[in-house]
């Protein structure tokens, strides 16, 4: 292998890229602190959380990631542990939970699914589980909140597998959980060894911790009651669960999973151990001509996200770039695989709250915010060399329709602006009515909420009131076929026909049944419920 590439894959291979899939106050943030503290990049946890609320320790929280080496760019975190770079992607959950969130998923190698372990799989954790699988992304499962009563290790797994359909692989087991009980460690079942913690006030600094085999560990660091009881559950677990594999781990077909409590920071070090063993390096990412390798000598990398006015100070748009192979450099001439067209990446950017610090290079798996005035949108590959274009989902079956107009004759140029620039960024999908006039399109998206975040943003950015009426549609179809068959009319009240930005003809439908009656007059037609990709 030649020096470069040789040097290019051992960057990659020190990379681990991931996403953490939760259902909010499963414990993200919480969890997300103690990887910070357990790696050394902060003092006491709690910066985290300081981040999302207070404004005052997020500027200092700023200040101390540059002094140790820990960078955000909004929708990345990353910082170096035991000679890895951990690369963590943000999935916007909560309140702004929307495609976005889907989307993000797509730059990761890999996903940390945290469940509340007495409530097991919620709705939003199930949701981002189906994008996951839909990648075989492989998933690690952090059960938390097992300092709770009410927490039930075995139904987490029973939900996993029956729920999620995967097999859970437990690689410890819960010490001391129960009625009348406290959680106190755990039981490491690969090597029949057990971890005993002494709690810290407010899981600020990592807990001590006495290991010893299960069998040394029976009447010193457990009772008698507690070994007999450990015993018990650990011949269960063994013959009840699934020994891991790590070719299904890979493939998303099976989840090893670790049991523990980020606020008391019980667990952690040996779900982090496993999580640095298991979590592959960036692998070969899915494109039109075939997977590409990272070592791939030419840079490459895939837009999965688009942010406009991030600053208000400077008014233009960050297009968040995973590099999938080859090396970023600064001022580099990239290619945009869609349109073929060349720009130099001058301003490659970290983001600090508010300020902007100049990327020099990346390597694969990495995130980069690329600023740019124009040209770039959600789902674009830039690449060097021979083009490459890569594949994804970056469009969610819509399912919530309304069309939008501006009353201020003033400000229509700034109302077409902003709905095409938050269209770019895949805030919403926009269509167009041929039949109607341009100023009133329709709005598709997954979530109602995105309809109001349209406004706002229309509002505050582009200083334009836009009035947001719902349509009764409930589902949206891509159609392709003959163009003799896409010209026919549709004689029906309860369906519209439609165009997308691409002028692809997309079909609106009020119900199944007239979606189905459609279909059924027109055999010659493809109906997608998935916009096309990339
Ligand atoms: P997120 O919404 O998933 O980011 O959840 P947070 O990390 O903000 O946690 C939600 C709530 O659960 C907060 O009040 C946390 O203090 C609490 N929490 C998080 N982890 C644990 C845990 O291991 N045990 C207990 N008892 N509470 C926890």
């Amino acid at each position: 292998m030649p020096r470069e590439e040789a040097a290019l894959a051992r960057e990659a291979d020190r990379r681990r890229t991931f996403a953490i899939i939760s259902h909010p106050d499963a414990g993200k943030t919480t969890l997300t602190e103690k990887l910070l503290l357990y790696a050394g990049m902060v003092d006491e946890a709690g910066l985290v959380r300081g981040r999302r609320n207070s404004r005052s320790v997020k500027s200092d929280w700023m200040a101390m990631e540059r002094e140790r080496g820990i960078s955000v760019t909004a929708t990345a975190l990353s910082f170096e542990f035991r000679g890895r770079r951990i690369n963590l992607i943000d999935t916007p959950g909560h309140q702004d939970f929307s495609e976005d969130t889907y989307r993000v998923l797509n730059a990761a190698d890999a996903a940390v699914m945290v469940l509340d372990a007495s409530k097991g799989i919620e709705p939003q954790t199930e949701k981002l589980f189906r994008v996951c699988a839909d990648r075989r992304t492989p998933i690690l499962t952090f059960v938390n909140k097992m300092d709770r009563p009410g927490a039930d290790p075995l139904g987490c797994l029973g939900q996993i597998e029956e729920v999620l359909g995967i097999d859970a692989a437990p690689v410890n087991w819960p010490i001391g959980p129960g009625p009348g009980r406290n959680f106190r460690g755990v039981l490491d079942l690969t090597t029949d060894s057990v971890q005993v913690y002494k709690p810290v006030p407010h899981g600020a600094t990592a807990v001590p911790t006495e290991s010893a085999s299960r069998s040394a560990a029976r009447g010193t660091l457990l009772s008698e009651e507690e070994a007999d009881h450990l015993d018990d559950e650990a011949e269960l677990i063994r013959t009840a669960g699934h020994p891991f594999d790590r070719e299904r781990f890979l493939d998303g077909a099976q989840t090893p999973v670790y049991f523990g409590s980020a606020l008391t920071n019980f667990g952690i070090e040996p779900f982090l151990d496993g999580f640095l063993g298991l979590a592959p390096p960036p692998g070969p990412r899915p494109a039109v001509d075939g997977a590409v390798p990272p070592e791939r000598p030419g840079f490459s990398g895939v837009v999965f996200k688009m942010q406009a006015n991030l600053d208000p100070r400077h008014r233009d748009r960050v297009a968040f770039v995973r590099v999938c192979s080859g090396r970023f450099e600064r001022d580099m001439e990239a290619t945009v695989a869609r349109t073929g067209e060349k720009f130099r990446v001058a301003r490659s950017v970290r983001l600090f709250g508010q300020e902007r610090e100049t990327v020099e290079d990346a390597f694969p798996g990495d995130v980069i915010g690329i600023v740019t005035s124009a040209g770039l949108r959600l789902g674009d590959t830039l690449c060097e060399g021979d083009p490459v274009r890569f594949t994804g989902r970056w469009s969610f079956p819509p399912e919530r329709f309304a069309v939008v107009r501006c009353d201020d004759t003033n400000r229509r140029k700034q109302f077409v602006k902003g709905l095409q620039q938050l269209g770019e960024e895949g805030v919403v999908q926009l269509l167009i009515d041929p039949a109607k006039s341009s100023l009133e399109p329709i709005l598709a998206a997954v979530g109602e909420l995105q309809f109001d975040v349209v406004k706002f943003r229309l509002e505050t950015e582009y200083g334009t009131k836009a009035v947001v009426s719902p349509l009764p549609y409930s589902s949206a179809c891509w159609m392709t076929g003959p163009a003799a068959a896409l010209a026919r009319p549709m004689l029906r009240s309860d369906v519209r026909l439609v165009r997308d930005r691409d002028g692809s003809p997309v079909l609106l439908s009020t119900t199944d049944w007239a979606l189905r009656m459609v279909r059924e007059q027109n055999p010659d037609l493809t109906f997608d419920p998935h916009p096309p990709s990339g």
